[in-house]
């Protein structure tokens, strides 16, 4: 199956009304409006068959990735797409410029929007995603992304290798996305209705707790 790209994802009507929601946002939107165009969205996808699940290991057509957290959240799934996207590197670079010359409140506006900016693509367009599979009876999974449970952080380079994101996503040596505003995450699908709730459970069960507590954002051990 191919990498598919979209730029210019849509995002303009989130972003119109993003001081509504976002508190920390909230009355300044003539700062939004400034900066709005700096937010440049691309999306990298492909969608890949699982060949099997293991407890602690999920095996699909270009990638073995060991994690009982995923295995738990894919299981029942037939297949999977994997997603890298960014909001680019302009309105990072306008938050790093504007904190340098000591603006600081231009520049916490524009890092807020920016973090919240990538939510509202990646939210978007998984219920795109969402709505296609669901034409032809396939349901989704919850979102996983690498840092989550024992997933550990590494395959953030796997997949931006798979989807070849070069041009427009790359990650650092410790494996933080650059642009800063990115993500990469796998979303399963399946012929059954899927889980609503994260896995928890012992952790023995879903993780194997060995690198990835730091940037765990479940803390589904502890639950
Ligand atoms: S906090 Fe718990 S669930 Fe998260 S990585 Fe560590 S052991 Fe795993």
């Amino acid at each position: 199956m191919d990498v598919n790209v979209l730029y210019n994802f849509n995002i303009e009507k989130e972003i119109d009304t993003i001081c509504e929601r976002v508190d920390e946002l909230r009355g300044l939107e003539n700062e939004v409006l400034n900066i709005k165009k700096y937010i440049k969205p691309c999306i990298y996808y492909k969608d890949m068959n699982i060949k099997s699940i293991e407890k602690d290991n999920v095996v699909l057509d270009e990638i073995e990735i060991d994690s009982a957290y995923l295995a738990k959240g894919l299981s029942g799934c037939h297949k999977i797409t994997l997603i890298a996207l960014s909001i680019g590197d302009e309105l990072p670079k306008y938050s790093q410029e504007k904190y340098l010359s000591c603006e600081l409140k231009k520049s916490s506006i524009a890092d807020i929007l920016g973090s919240h900016a990538v939510e509202i693509v990646i939210d978007k367009f998984h219920n795109y995603l969402v709505g296609k599979n669901l034409l032809k009876g396939v349901h989704s999974s919850l979102r996983f992304s690498p840092g989550y449970g024992d997933w550990d952080l590494r395959y953030q380079k796997n997949i931006l290798d798979i989807l070849k994101t070069h041009e427009d996503i790359n990650v650092s040596s410790n494996f933080l996305l650059q642009p800063v505003k990115s993500v990469t995450a796998i979303v399963g699908w399946s012929y059954q209705i899927k889980e609503t709730n994260y896995p928890t459970g012992y952790k023995s069960e879903i993780c194997k707790g060995t690198n990835t507590c730091s940037n765990c954002r479940t803390w589904a051990c502890k639950k």
